[in-house]
């Protein structure tokens, strides 16, 4: 085999695992240059896709907390990252909650905004989509049955549902959150680096839930609009999936982005950093989840998180 060829099959086979799509089809993706040893997985090519992507994942970070089944950390299974174009793969049982989770509502009770401001959810060439009101931003979902309707939140005490009073244009409250988020005072400059780190967190469902593999549970929560941090319960070591997701090319450069960090920061290798933005990643050694056997623990997990879906 020659050298071309051997970083072409591994930059395959890393697409492949950081995302479920098809060996055959990641192989012709490093064929025709759109995936690399470096950049095994593509980026979303637009600043509005990938500011779109990293507030799905870091909306998503608080409503699940603990309650991810079968370690679909942030309720997905695969990814289809196709140019701008990315199609998640939603865990069936948890998809009601997680599109839900995403739907921008204000909460009176709160004093704010929930969900990603701007986003809206259309049908679009036969499947749902989550489309931005603000820009042509769109991620597209997949079910595994393909007749599913998401179940849409009702009427609440205290919950104005904005999404289904303005369809089509973004709300004044929604306008200042999104500002919020761009320029995020101190850190303006890195905005667009923490959009490309949390983008690239959504592109890699399966190396993210490899976190949760031992028993399927995870914890996921933000401190800021600048990170996001995943703990589990035990397994696999927080540097190991570290080290998998920057071989993934989390921190790679990209053109027209400044990934500098706008002071000194000790790289941590528990901690990936790109700008200001971190992923946090964190093994608890936790007992409680073991049970008498591994087996037995997993499924007495599982059974404990699936009751909140019913
Ligand atoms: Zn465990």
């Amino acid at each position: 085999m020659s050298k071309k060829q051997d970083n072409f099959g591994r930059a395959a086979r890393a697409c492949h695992r950081a995302t479920g799509v098809q060996y055959n089809r990641c192989w012709e993706w490093a064929q025709t240059g759109r995936i690399s040893r470096r950049l095994p997985v593509p980026d979303a090519r637009s600043p509005e896709q990938r500011r779109f992507e990293a507030l799905i994942a870091h909306t998503l970070t608080d409503p699940l907390r603990d309650g991810q089944l079968d370690g679909a950390v942030l309720g997905f299974q695969g990814a289809l990252p196709d140019g701008d174009r990315l199609t998640l793969s939603l865990h069936p049982t948890m998809a009601n909650v997680v599109v839900a989770a995403l739907l921008p509502r204000f909460d009176a009770f709160y004093g704010g905004i929930r969900g990603v401001p701007g986003l809206r959810l259309e049908r679009r060439h036969g499947a749902w989509a989550l489309v931005d009101a603000t820009s042509s931003a769109v991620v597209c979902l997949r079910h595994a049955d393909p007749g599913w309707q998401p179940s849409l939140p009702g009427r609440d005490r205290g919950i104005t549902r904005i999404w289904a009073d303005a369809p089509t244009r973004l709300s004044r409250p929604e306008g200042d959150e999104l500002a919020e988020w761009v320029s995020d005072g101190r850190t303006r400059p890195r905005a667009a680096a923490r959009d490309l780190l949390f983008s690239r967190v959504l592109r890699r469902p399966l190396l993210i839930n490899t976190a949760a593999r031992s028993h399927g549970w995870a914890n996921t929560y933000t401190h800021h609009t600048h990170d996001i941090v995943i703990e589990w319960c035990c397994g696999v070591p927080a540097t190991d999936v570290a080290d998998a997701l920057r071989r993934s090319g989390m921190t790679a450069e990209r053109e027209g982005v400044d990934s500098s960090p706008s002071g000194h920061r000790e790289p941590h290798p528990e901690r990936i950093d790109l700008g200001d933005a971190s992923i946090v990643l964190r093994c608890l050694r936790a007992s409680w989840c073991r049970g008498e056997t591994g087996e037995l623990g997993l499924a007495a997990v599982a059974t404990e998180i699936r009751r909140r879906y019913e």
